[in-house]
């Protein structure tokens, strides 16, 4: 069902990124993919999407944590596609260490790509979306913008900056036919996350179903890890026509986490 139109997707080279572009070519989009990685892998993926979807699959290196970067990579798809229908904000990273800590450049950096990127990205899309009269802008947020946890004072306060960006779109382009959500998962399965688990074993000295159960899921009441496919398949429904009133919404998919 969206044969025809054109998707942005930040920080598609990996884990819940590249779910959304895999789901997205599946109905057809055309992709702008972005982030970081191997070159001959990347041209891959491209040739993956771009056979699944029928339509372009180009690939974008921008740095999203520079305002340039985030130019080049809007143009990308502007040239690409002559303009820009779904943008998925989805690059992001982490550190952890207490705030009177927390390394100041850790702060800037976490703060230009988790919030400001998605700032520039909307700023420059939406003219191309409302000059349709149709857009859909979505964001990955995370359980971390509606709570905290100790130590992480820049995610934190960069994903609830995304949730309250969201709305006050929302509520700009209400009546353009562009909408503008937010996702925000628990815990995901992602190679970042399984990453951590064999160093955790060794410092903890635990199994790695104690990692997974006590460490990592211990906020998640299900238990159970969200896979980036069903982040991905939430995505896909908010680009559907019956989604057209789901504006301004951060909607969890936690496992329970944020119902505590
Ligand atoms: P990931 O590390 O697997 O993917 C991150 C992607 O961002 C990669 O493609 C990477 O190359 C790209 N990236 C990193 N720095 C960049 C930069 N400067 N410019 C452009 N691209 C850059 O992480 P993930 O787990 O898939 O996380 C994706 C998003 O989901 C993030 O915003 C994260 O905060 C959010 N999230 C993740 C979880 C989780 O448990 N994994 C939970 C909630 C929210």
């Amino acid at each position: 069902f969206l044969s025809g139109k054109s998707a942005i997707v930040t920080g598609s080279t990996s884990g819940i990124g590249l779910a959304y572009a895999r789901a997205l070519a599946a109905e057809g989009a055309g992709l702008v993919i972005n982030g970081f990685g191997d070159r001959d892998q990347i041209d891959a993926l491209c040739a993956e999407l771009a056979a699944q979807s029928g339509a372009k699959a180009v690939y974008s290196d921008a740095d999203l944590m520079r305002r340039d970067g985030v130019e080049a990579l809007v143009a990308t798809g502007v040239h690409t596609f002559g303009g820009v229908d779904i943008l998925i904000n989805n690059a992001g990273m982490q550190h952890v260490a207490p705030v009177e800590e927390f390394p100041v450049d850790k702060w800037d950096a976490i703060i230009a790509l988790n919030l400001t990127a998605a700032f520039d990205a909307a700023r420059l899309t939406i003219p191309h979306m409302k000059a349709k009269g149709w857009g859909r802008i979505i964001s990955t947020a995370s359980a971390h913008s509606l709570t905290a946890s100790p130590f992480k004072s820049a995610y934190v306060a960069a994903k609830h900056g995304i949730a309250g960006l969201t709305k006050t779109i929302a509520l700009e382009l209400a009546t353009s036919g562009v909408t503008a959500n937010c996702i925000s998962p628990g815990y995901v399965w992602t190679p970042l996350v399984e990453g951590q688990i064999p160093d955790t074993m060794k410092a903890r000295g635990m199994t790695r179903e104690q990692v997974m159960n006590d460490v990592l899921l211990a906020k998640q009441p299900t238990k159970k890890f969200v896979t980036p496919e069903q982040v991905a398949a939430l995505a896909v429904f908010l680009c559907r026509d019956e989604a057209a009133n789901v504006t301004g919404a951060n909607l969890s998919m936690d496992g329970g986490w944020t119902a505590e």
